[in-house]
C-alpha cells in the first residue's frame, strides 16, 4: 500500500484557491459543513496550519471564515476598513506568508462599501480621514462614470471599489519584496476578489 496517500496533498497555491472556492459553494447553497468548532479547536492548538491570508473590509457582512466556509485555524483574516494595505498589514501578510506558510493571499472588496463610499463623499473625521485618503487615490483611476462621481451612485462606488483592491494588490507585491519573490517563483499567489453584498457572491479576478 501507498503510504503517501494517507498525508494529505501538499499545499499550494491553486489548491488553497481551490478550498476557498469549494467553501464558498457550499455557502452559496447553505451546505456549510458541519463541524465541531470544540474539535477544531483541539486539533489546531498545537500546530494550526493556516493556507491562505485574506485581506478584506471590517464591514460586518464579509465575514471571510463564513463566506469561504471555513474554520478555526483554516486562514488568517486581516480586516480593516476599505482593505487598504499599510506598513502593518504588510507585515502581518509577510508573517501569514514567509512564517506560517500560507500559499495564498486574496485581497477582497465588496460592493456597497462603506469606506469607498465616504471616500467618494471626501468625509472627514479625525483618524479616517487618514484611511479614506488611501481610498481616495484610486478615484481618479474611474473613468467612465461621468454624472454622479459621488458616494450616492453605487456603480460608480463599486467600481472604484475594484480599482482599489487592484490598488491594494499592487501596493503588496510593490512595497513587500517577501512577497514579491514568492509569488515571482510561483511558490504563493496574490489574487483580487470582490464580494457582492446582495447576492452573497465572490468573484475572483485572474
Ligand atoms: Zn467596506
Amino acid at each position: 500500500m501507498d503510504t503517501k496517500l494517507q498525508h494529505p496533498p501538499e499545499m499550494t497555491p491553486d489548491l488553497a484557491l481551490h478550498l476557498l472556492q469549494d467553501g464558498h459553494e457550499r455557502f452559496q447553497n447553505g451546505h456549510t459543513a458541519r463541524r465541531s468548532l470544540l474539535q477544531k479547536v483541539q486539533e489546531t492548538k498545537d500546530e494550526p496550519r493556516p493556507f491562505a491570508a485574506i485581506l478584506s473590509c471590517m464591514d460586518s457582512r464579509v465575514a471571510a471564515e463564513l463566506i469561504f466556509d471555513q474554520s478555526i485555524g483554516d486562514i488568517f483574516n486581516i480586516r480593516i476598513a476599505g482593505n487598504v494595505v499599510s506598513q502593518h498589514i504588510l507585515g502581518s501578510l509577510e508573517y501569514a506568508i514567509a512564517t506560517a506558510g500560507a500559499k495564498l493571499i486574496v485581497v477582497m472588496g465588496h460592493t456597497s462599501c462603506g469606506a469607498v463610499k465616504g471616500a467618494c463623499n471626501h468625509v472627514m473625521i479625525e483618524n479616517l480621514s487618514g484611511l479614506l485618503r488611501e481610498v481616495k487615490i484610486s478615484i481618479p483611476q474611474e473613468l467612465t462614470e461621468n454624472d454622479d462621481r459621488t458616494g450616492e451612485n453605487e456603480s460608480f462606488v463599486n467600481k472604484v471599489a475594484v480599482l482599489n483592491v487592484y490598488r491594494s494588490v499592487q501596493q503588496i507585491l510593490e512595497q513587500s519584496s517577501t512577497i514579491r519573490q514568492l509569488a515571482d517563483s510561483g511558490e504563493i499567489k496574490v489574487v483580487p476578489a470582490m464580494y457582492d453584498v446582495s447576492l452573497g457572491q465572490v468573484t475572483f479576478y485572474p
